[in-house]
């Protein structure tokens, strides 16, 4: 049983890997509830470079010192799992327009599926407004610099991943 008063939020998304931006998102929203549950999509039609089980591993390593943060996978919907784990409010990051139209048509079906959950929208810290995993992948891909992008713990876990593709 969970607690009802207790205020929890969801932060779902791909994290494929983890970004400094990602990051931000989770310490600024971590204070607006009790408990925040960082929530990594397993989606089975999309091939991801981590597993599930790794990039909920590496959220866990970078996020130790917030103790109101928990991280977990999921498969499916994102409303299916903040009903399952008694949240009411989804947490997204903005970082530009392109953003918007996307986050906006994902906010309202999620709205219309389960009225009783909302969506909030942080807006990205301008350090990271261009930055997401792809592009952190790209250039890690062409052995560029990432350490401006990822939290430093996870920096040879990426570049050891991408070898090991590259092997592939
Ligand atoms: P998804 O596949 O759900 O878009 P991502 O891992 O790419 O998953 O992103 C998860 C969430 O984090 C999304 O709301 C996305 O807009 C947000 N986000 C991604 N990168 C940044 C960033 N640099 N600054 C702020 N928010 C970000």
């Amino acid at each position: 049983m969970y607690n009802v008063r207790e205020k929890i939020g969801i932060y779902p998304g791909s994290f494929d890997p983890v970004t400094l931006g990602h990051l931000d998102i989770i310490e600024r929203s971590s204070k607006m509830f009790d408990k925040l549950i960082v929530a990594v999509l397993h989606n089975k039609n999309k091939k991801a470079l981590f597993s599930a089980e790794e990039r909920v591993k590496m959220i866990q390593s970078v996020t130790s010192h917030l103790c109101n943060v928990e991280v977990s996978s999921f498969e499916g919907l994102s409303v299916e799992f903040a009903r399952a784990k008694g949240a009411h409010v989804l947490v997204r990051g903005l970082r530009a327009v392109t953003d918007f139209e996307y986050e906006l048509q994902m906010a309202q079906t999620n709205r219309a599926m389960c009225p009783e959950i909302d969506t909030i929208f942080l807006t990205t810290d301008l350090r990271y407004a261009y930055l997401s995993s792809s592009i952190v992948k790209e250039v890690a891909y062409f052995d560029g610099n990432i350490e401006m992008f990822v939290p430093a713990a996870i920096l040879p876990l990426v570049k050891e991943k991408l070898m090991e593709d590259n092997r592939k």
